[in-house]
């Protein structure tokens, strides 16, 4: 990680070094936070941020999940995180702004406990390569939906993430795959999964998995570009006899599996995986009109 001049921090900007928090807070115990994974592209028309709107939907919502009243207006916190962006100079980059428990008592009960904010943003490379990547099932399955809310952002669900991320340890593997309490595909562990067949393209809906914005954001994608686009529950079975498999996330952006456990896929790379990788770049360099309304130029 770079970093950059300033971290905004419950509504003032302080140095970076200097965005400390006592150790005490009730999330740094609990997990009883929100954040956000953002990225701002460097695009041919200037620096943007790529749906800005439905990153901050998701996480008031996930602040009202654990009851966390946010002192922040949504649009005050927007734009918060602007001049986040402008005051650090940053083109492409991560954002990241989380809402915290502070300190006061240390009961499980997060009521007596301030509500802090705060946001950093870093440099960021541009894309990935386009290289598809080795992906192997955890033993560790993604959070049952009745335990928390799955759709939601709230930083204690990343241990879950974490220790199925440690099974790519095991070998020359990228990536883990959560399976869900059922035994279907939930997710990576943090990424979105798709699969194709034919012109159709078929994600886990939206029971035990976060709510990504890239997959909401390449269902419509791919819908406008004339393919089938369908919610429903799939087995590991599934995805291995599928004719592709691929991944969506602020990070991974679009990204081709090759294979998972040593079996390989029908198709590695496959072309619908790139057709949908190559329209969403041009999204996200604002070379396509029609889906500007995705990006907020910082200006
Ligand atoms: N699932 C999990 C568990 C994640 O952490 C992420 C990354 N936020 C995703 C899916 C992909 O979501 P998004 O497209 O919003 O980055």
């Amino acid at each position: 990680m770079q970093p950059t001049k300033y971290i905004w921090l419950n509504g003032t900007f302080v140095a970076w070094d200097e965005a400390k928090i006592h150790v005490l807070v009730h999330s740094l115990h609990y997990g009883s936070g929100v954040f956000e994974g953002i990225r701002l592209y460097d695009t041919k028309k200037g620096p943007a941020i790529f749906q800005l709107d439905k990153h901050l939907d998701r996480m008031y919502y996930g602040a009202r999940c654990i009851d966390m009243k946010v002192p922040w207006s949504q649009e005050d916190f927007k734009q918060a995180i602007l001049e986040t962006v402008r005051r650090n100079e940053v083109k492409s980059s991560y954002i990241r702004p989380i809402f915290y428990y502070g300190y006061a008592e240390l009961r499980v009960d997060p009521s007596t406990c301030p509500v802090e904010g705060a946001i950093a943003v870093w440099p960021w490379g541009a894309y990935l390569g386009d290289e598809a990547i080795n992906v192997i099932v955890s033993d560790i399955i993604r959070i049952h939906p009745k335990s928390t809310f799955a759709d939601a952002k709230i930083t204690g669900h990343y241990v879950n993430s974490m220790l199925a991320g440690f099974a790519v340890r095991k070998g020359n593997y990228q990536e883990a795959l959560l399976l869900d309490y059922q035994g279907n595909i939930a997710e990576g562990p943090g990424e979105n999964f798709f699969l194709v067949i034919g012109k159709t393209i078929l994600t886990p809906p939206l029971k035990s998995i976060l709510a990504g914005i890239t997959r909401a954001s390449i269902l419509e994608l791919a819908k406008d570009l004339g393919y089938e686009v369908k919610e429903e529950a799939m087995s590991l079975n599934d995805a291995l006899q599928a004719d592709e498999c691929f991944f969506t996330g602020t990070a991974a952006e679009v990204t081709a599996i090759k294979a998972i456990n040593d079996t390989p896929m029908k198709n590695q790379n496959g072309p619908v995986t790139a057709h949908l990788r190559g329209e969403f770049r041009k999204i996200i360099n604002a070379e396509n009109p029609k889906y500007e309304k995705w990006l907020t130029f910082v200006v």
